[in-house]
C-alpha cells in the first residue's frame, strides 16, 4: 500500500526530465554505483515498460578544453557502448522517460490512498515501512540522517524542426530529443542563496537557461510549452539512502565508543526493525530508483545485505563521530 500526501508523481518527480545517462570519471565507488544503476535501471525500463522508455541515446559535449582532457583521460573506464565524433561522446543505451505515465504505469495494481499525509508513523501497523518522502520531511525523527534540498526548474518547449531532434544533447545543459510533441530542456541546480521564489524564478527564467539552450544548438522561434519546477533532496555525498533504519539510542548506548570511532561491525548497530528508508535520489531518481528498490526487495524478502555506503550505516557513523 502507498500513502502519498498528494496526488501520484506530484514531488520532486513530477518536474523531472527525466534523462537517463551513464557517467563519465574516473572509477570511484560513487561512479561503480551510478553505472550499475543506469544499467539495471534502463534495462528494467526497457523490459517491463518499453512503450514509456525512448532509448534515443545521448550526444556528451565536454565543457571546455580541461574538460576535453578530462574526459578523454577517463575513456579506459566507461564501461558502455558509445562512438565519439571530435570530441563528443554519443552514447546510445541513454534515454529519456515520462515521469507521469511512469509513476502511475508503476502504482497500476497497486492500492494507493492519496491525500494520506503521514505525520507520525507510531500510527501505522504494518510489517515492512518504507519511508520515500522525497525532499519533504520524514515522519520520524532520526537526527543522523542530514540532507539537502537542491531547487530547479525546467521547460517543455517547441520550435522550428524540432521533430529532427534525435537524440539528448548534454552539456552545461541538457535538450532531449523530440518526444511526447516537444521537446525537453533542463535543469537548473540553485543554489539556496540564490532561491528567492521557485515558482517565479521559473517562470522568468532567472537563471538563464533557454538563453544557455540557444547556446549549446540554435533553436528557431523557440515557445515554452510548460514549465516545471520542485526539489531534489541529496546526501553530502550524493550517494542516495536505501535500507533500514539504524537505531541510533540503542546502538549508542550499547557501543558508546562508537563516538570516538572505535571499530564496531556494523552488523551488530540495532536496526529500528521493519523500518526502511528509500530516497535522497538527488539528480538522478529515475536512475537510481528502480536498482535501490530492488537492493530493497532482495534485503526485505532474502536478506540481503546493503553495502554500507549506500544504507544508513554511513550517515550513521558520521554523525556519532561528532557527537561530544
Ligand atoms: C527540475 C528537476 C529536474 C530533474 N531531472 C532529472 C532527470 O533528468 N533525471 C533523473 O533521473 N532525475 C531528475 N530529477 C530528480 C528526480 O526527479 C528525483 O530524484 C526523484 O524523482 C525523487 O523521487 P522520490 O520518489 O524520492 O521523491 P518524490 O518524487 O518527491 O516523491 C515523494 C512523495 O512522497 C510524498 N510525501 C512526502 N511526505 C509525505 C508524508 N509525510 N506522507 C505522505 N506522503 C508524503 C510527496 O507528496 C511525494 O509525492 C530532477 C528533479 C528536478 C527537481
Amino acid at each position: 500500500m502507498v500513502l502519498e500526501k498528494n496526488t501520484i508523481c506530484s514531488g520532486g518527480s513530477y518536474p523531472a526530465g527525466a534523462f537517463l545517462a551513464p557517467k563519465i570519471s574516473k572509477p570511484s565507488p560513487y561512479k561503480n554505483y551510478l553505472n550499475d544503476a543506469f544499467l539495471f535501471s534502463t534495462s528494467f525500463y526497457k523490459k517491463a515498460f518499453p512503450e514509456l522508455f525512448y532509448q534515443c541515446g545521448l550526444k556528451k559535449i565536454p565543457l571546455d578544453e580541461t574538460d576535453i582532457k578530462r574526459c578523454k583521460s577517463y575513456e579506459p573506464f566507461i564501461e558502455f557502448p558509445y562512438t565519439k565524433e571530435k570530441d563528443n561522446y554519443f552514447f546510445p543505451d541513454a534515454g529519456i522517460i515520462n515521469p507521469v505515465k511512469l509513476c502511475h504505469a508503476l502504482l497500476k495494481d497497486i492500492d494507493v490512498k492519496e491525500n494520506y499525509h503521514v505525520k507520525d508513523i507510531d500510527n501505522l501497523s504494518c510489517k515492512h515501512l518504507i519511508i520515500a518522502v522525497g525532499s519533504d520531511k520524514l515522519p520520524i525523527e532520526i537526527p543522523y540522517i542530514q540532507t539537502k534540498n537542491i531547487a530547479g526548474y525546467r521547460y517543455d518547449v517547441k520550435f522550428d524542426h524540432d521533430t529532427n531532434q534525435k537524440f539528448n544533447i548534454h552539456k552545461n545543459l541538457s535538450i532531449s530529443a523530440y518526444h511526447n510533441n516537444g521537446v525537453a530542456i533542463g535543469a537548473t541546480h540553485i543554489k539556496p542563496n540564490h532561491l528567492t521564489n521557485l515558482k517565479m524564478q521559473a517562470d522568468n527564467d532567472t537563471f538563464g537557461l533557454l538563453e544557455k539552450a540557444q547556446k549549446l544548438q540554435p533553436l528557431k522561434n523557440l515557445e515554452v510549452l510548460k514549465t516545471y519546477s520542485g526539489y531534489r533532496n541529496a546526501t553530502f555525498d550524493y550517494f542516495p539512502i536505501v535500507g533500514e533504519l539504524i537505531d541510533h539510542k540503542c546502538t549508542l548506548e550499547k557501543y558508546p565508543y562508537i563516538k570516538t570511532g572505535a571499530k564496531v561491525p556494523t552488523k551488530k548497530y540495532d536496526r529500528i526493525k521493519g523500518v526502511y528508508i528509500h530516497g535522497a535520489l538527488g539528480s538522478r531518481g529515475f536512475v537510481y530508483a528502480p536498482y535501490n528498490a530492488k537492493l530493497l526487495t532482495d534485503l526485505i524478502i532474502d536478506n540481503h545485505d546493503i553495502q554500507d555506503n549506500l544504507s544508513s550505516v554511513r550517515l550513521f557513523k558520521k554523525w556519532a563521530k561528532k557527537l561530544p
